[in-house]
This record gives C-alpha cells, sequence and structure tokens, in this order.
C-alpha cells in the first residue's frame, strides 16, 4: 500500500449546473493510492476507490486543482520545467504541461512518478 493522497478535482459538470435536478458541487474530494493502469495516459491519474466492484477511478490531471491541499496548477498551454533532487541525489527535469515527463528512469518506465506530483 502506498500513501494515501487527496486530490481535489474540478467538477465538469458545474459550468452546466443549471441543467442538473441534483446539487453539482464546484470540486469533487477523492482519496486513494495511485494505482498503476496500463492505458492510463501521464496526463491522467488513476485512484483507488477502495470500492471492490469499481477498484480505481481515471481522474483528469488537468482537472486536478489540489492534492493533498497544495495547489496544483496544470497548464495545459505553458510547461513549466522545474529540477527536482532525486532520493538519492540525483537531478531530474520535470516537465509539467499538455504531457508529463520526468526524466529519471522511473517516468521512462512506468510514465509516471513522484517527482511530478512533488512538482505539481
Ligand atoms: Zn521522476
Amino acid at each position: 500500500m502506498g500513501s494515501a493522497m487527496k486530490v481535489t478535482v474540478k467538477n465538469t459538470m458545474w459550468e452546466h449546473r443549471s441543467c442538473y435536478f441534483f446539487q453539482v458541487h464546484e470540486f469533487n474530494e477523492y482519496e486513494g493510492d495511485e494505482v498503476k493502469v496500463k492505458w492510463v495516459t501521464a496526463n491522467q491519474l488513476a485512484l483507488s476507490t477502495g470500492n471492490p466492484e469499481f477498484s480505481f477511478r481515471v481522474i483528469e490531471r488537468k482537472n486536478i486543482v489540489k492534492i493533498d491541499d497544495m495547489l496544483f496548477s496544470f497548464d495545459s498551454g505553458k510547461p513549466k520545467i522545474k529540477i527536482v533532487k532525486g532520493s538519492k541525489g540525483d537531478e531530474y527535469v520535470v516537465t509539467l504541461g499538455a504531457t508529463l515527463n520526468c526524466t529519471c528512469p522511473g517516468f521512462q518506465f512506468k510514465k509516471s512518478c513522484k517527482h511530478t506530483l512533488e512538482t505539481a
């Protein structure tokens, strides 16, 4: 088990909230562990739900506003580049933009790593 994270996601129904009969919240909050799913792209996040019939949900990273109460900006227009120090003192270049990238070996392999989340 990894450490559970709390993800705040913009509700895409919010803009059209007058069309719904039920109350639409501006943001949804999900808690879970990041799950590795083959078909989930670097621009998406798979988060465990704890429900055996629906074990994870896929979240579009561009809709994420906060992770663990830290502001998350995923501006698809302008990529942000940051240098992150790895646990062994190595430096990795994290690119946040329309596509997510990190130069660490883990990202090359899994298309996801903790650096990209830390930088966001
Ligand atoms: Zn990395």
